[in-house]
């Protein structure tokens, strides 16, 4: 079988205006990727060499693959999806192909955006390995670094990593020319809330009466993905109450609400 079958390869349909808050990350990620990408001529003619790498770390279900689809959209780039976890489960050998064989594409695919989600999985500190996998993670890092040393010559190609450890990675993949951007992606405050609320509600019918306000300052420490499954969830407890229900109401919301728990507590923002 071909190792190629294993790699996710999409157009994303993914845009800015799916993702509520972190405006000034977005402009961050436009400034980084979408505009060298777009405009590689002009930084070509002012030998501007674009960065090849960013890291994006935060908290699960804060958008870090959201964020990355949504800047491939931006810039029309192909987009090419991998994780650490993954090519870590592979036998022998395989991953490395497997990585090497994604880069190849993304060359040939350019301009490309290359995904690599879990990145601390491939990339551990080499004192937090543990001893048996650690030759294992050795030969993935390596590969990773060969690789995205060979990004120079080759334009057009921006790796984009997501972590939720940072402290977990690796230094050398830190070094000038490799990862150069790391954005924090935090949780959401109360304003970004109610922009995730009215995202993930534009699509449904929901009654006058319900006030996204007052939901969003009754969610701390929601993440958006539990708002995206919070809004869902008051979709079931519409229809399990009548199924033949026209709208979500404010009463769905509150039930929805008081049956779903915030994963993330204080402690784990600061
Ligand atoms: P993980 O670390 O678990 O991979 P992640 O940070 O990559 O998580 P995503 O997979 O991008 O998070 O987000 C999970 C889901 O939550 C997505 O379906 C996305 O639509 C929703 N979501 C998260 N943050 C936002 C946001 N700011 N606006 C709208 N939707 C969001």
């Amino acid at each position: 079988p071909s190792i190629t079958r294993d790699v996710t390869i999409e157009i994303p349909n993914v845009t800015w205006e799916d993702i509520g808050g972190l405006k000034d990350l977005k402009k961050k990620l436009q400034k980084a990727v979408e505009w060298p990408i777009k405009h590689s001529a002009g930084f070509s003619r002012l030998g501007i060499s674009p960065i090849r790498g960013v890291l994006l770390h935060g908290p699960p279900g804060c958008s870090k693959t959201t964020l990355a689809k949504a800047v491939a959209n931006a810039s029309q780039a192909s987009f090419f999806s991998l994780s650490g976890s993954q090519l870590y489960s592979m036998y022998v050998g395989e991953g490395e192909a497997l990585l090497r064989n994604t880069f190849r594409r993304a060359r040939l695919a350019a301009p490309s955006i290359l995904f690599f989600d879990e990145a601390d999985v491939v990339g551990t500190k080499r004192e937090g390995r543990s001893g048996r996998n650690s030759a294992v993670e050795e030969r993935l890092l390596s590969t990773l670094l060969t690789e995205m040393d060979g990004l120079e010559q080759s334009k057009g190609i921006l790796v984009l990593a997501a972590t939720n450890r940072p402290q977990a990675i690796d230094e050398a993949l830190l070094r000038p020319g490799r990862f150069d951007l790391v954005l924090y992606v935090p949780p959401p405050d109360q304003e970004s809330r109610l922009e995730i609320l009215r995202v993930h509600t534009r699509s449904m019918s929901i009654g006058d009466d319900v006030n996204l306000q007052e939901i969003a300052e009754h969610t701390e420490y929601f993440t958006g993905a539990e708002l995206k499954g919070l809004c869902s969830e008051a979709g079931y407890v519409a229809l399990r109450e009548d199924i033949g229900a026209k709208a979500v109401c404010g009463r769905h919301f509150q039930a929805a609400m008081r049956s779903l728990k915030p994963a993330l507590s204080e402690t784990e923002i600061q």
